[in-house]
């Protein structure tokens, strides 16, 4: 795919950039290289203060950096500016505890290891390379950026071919912020040229989020280099609704957990499995909700949902529901790309699903929601795992003992009750089965890229 900012919403190219060259890799490796012998040794005071002048920046910029999201993926303007806020919110959550998280782990009694003292240390590990995706284009990267920054080691951002604007705006917010140069660069490559990055004994580690097939290459390649990778892949997450929901409550958040970003979130709530005792009430509020939502210019203060980010996205959304029509599904709502400029698909809802249709399995990355009608709680779980995916779940249901019940035999990285699964900087973030490994967020995030080292003193 060529870099270049295409306006989803018009279908037009917006501006073109040029690939680096070898040459001018080779320099910026290097750079990420020797910055990183200095750096390391920076202290957390300094760091952080660089951090909070980040994220002011972005507080203040929120609307331009809102722009070029708008512009580059067709998120509305709205969910763009939050996502800026988000950024800085996610900024500032680093600054403040990352010294906390990467304090020595004393041992109490250092005697039973024959020491006088013995600790664990957080030490940074070095340059890390960071692949990553369109569909939230600048908190994807600030969930890695501000952690490993924070802990000392330096980032080359590999984004999507798709937001280059974003990528090297983010480049010019850590600049701008005080960092030294070279603590995060943007590398405008393709994705060929990552092997080559990868196989660079000065590039230690990765971290790639985005689609299984490019989670295997990078991992296949650390793999056979020996280097750490944290791999945050797709999902397909369950939303599961009991009799004893609030139904109005439950309706309202999974149309929001559906169409989130214009259907394009990894942990959106993707099948939504319901209890046949209210299975009509809850498809009627869900699919007039569905219907009234306005589809349009990302821009516009009054549209809910945009367009979708690529027109092969746009293409694979309808091959997947025509897929099922054949087969035999019914279309709630939706179902039929709308005319005119722009790659629009509108909120759709699927029923009558069977498990040979390519829905059953696959990942749909657009405001597509299947509907299922489950019989008891153990065919609700049974469905609801029935995925190679496991990022995200939700399970909405007032008795205690089948809340507990969702939190035990849920086979996903997260679980949320009678809500919708969102990302904060306070939670740990990842997935199991074929979503990944590894986890973002929270203390846990920041230790990823970290050498935690064992200190033995006699
Ligand atoms: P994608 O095609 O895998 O692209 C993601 C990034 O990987 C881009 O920078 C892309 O570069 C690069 N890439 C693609 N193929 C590669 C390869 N063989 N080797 C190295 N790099 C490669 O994914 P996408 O379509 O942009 O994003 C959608 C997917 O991401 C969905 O499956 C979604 O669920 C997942 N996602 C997961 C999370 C999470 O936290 N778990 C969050 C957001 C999205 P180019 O653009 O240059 O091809």
């Amino acid at each position: 795919m060529a870099i270049a900012t295409v306006n989803p919403a018009t279908g037009e190219t917006v501006r073109t950039f040029e690939e680096l060259g070898e040459a001018e890799l080779e320099q910026k490796i290097a750079l990420a290289d020797e910055r990183w012998r200095t750096y390391r040794t920076t202290g957390f005071e300094e760091r952080a203060a660089c951090m909070y002048a980040a994220a002011d920046l972005f507080e203040k910029e929120a609307d331009l950096a809102a722009e070029l999201m708008s512009t580059e993926m067709g998120k509305t303007l709205a969910a763009a500016r939050n996502e800026a806020l988000k950024c800085a919110h996610g900024m500032r959550y680093y600054a403040e505890h990352a010294a906390g998280f990467l304090a020595d782990e004393p041992l109490a009694d250092p005697s039973r290891v024959g020491a006088t003292r013995a600790l664990g240390r957080y030490q940074p590990l070095g340059p890390v390379l960071a692949v990553m995706p369109w569909n939230f284009p600048m908190w994807q990267v600030m969930r890695f950026a501000a952690p490993a920054l924070m802990a000392g080691n330096v980032g080359l951002l590999k984004h999507a071919s798709n937001v280059p604007q974003c990528a090297l705006y983010l480049e010019s917010v850590f600049l701008r912020a005080g960092f030294p140069e070279g603590c995060f660069q943007t590398l405008l490559v393709s994705s060929r040229r990552v092997e080559s990055i990868l196989r660079d004994p000065r590039v230690v580690a990765a971290t790639l989020t985005g689609s299984e097939p490019a989670g295997r290459s990078v991992a296949a390649i650390c793999g056979d280099e020996v280097k750490h990778t944290v791999l945050e892949l797709g999902g397909s997450d369950p939303f599961v609704v009991m009799p004893s929901a609030d139904l109005e409550r439950a309706a309202a958040t999974a149309v929001d957990a559906r169409v989130q970003n214009n259907g394009q979130s990894c942990i959106a709530a993707k099948r939504f499995i319901v209890h046949t005792d209210v299975y009509d009430a809850f498809t009627e509020k869900f699919v007039s909700r569905m219907r009234d939502l306005r589809v349009g210019d990302p821009f516009e203060a009054s549209t809910d949902v945009g367009p979708v980010a690529t027109e092969q996205g746009r293409a694979d959304i309808e091959e997947l529901v025509a897929d099922a029509v054949a087969a035999g599904a019914s279309v709630l709502c939706g179902g039929r790309r709308l005319d005119g400029p722009g790659w629009f698909y509108p909120p759709t809802v699927i029923a009558d699903i069977t498990p040979g249709m390519r829905i059953y399995l696959e990942e749909v990355f657009g405001p597509v929601a299947s509907l299922y009608r489950a019989a008891d709680i153990d065919h609700a779980l049974e469905m609801a795992n029935a995925t190679d995916f496991g990022l995200g779940s939700n399970a909405w249901t007032n008795d205690e003992a089948e809340q507990e019940r969702f939190i035990a035999d849920l086979e996903a990285g997260q679980v949320f009750i009678n809500g919708k699964t969102v990302s904060y900087p306070e939670l740990p973030f990842g997935g199991i089965k074929r979503s990944g490994y590894g986890r973002e967020l929270a203390a846990h995030g920041i230790r990823e890229f970290c050498n935690l080292k064992t200190v033995w003193i006699g």
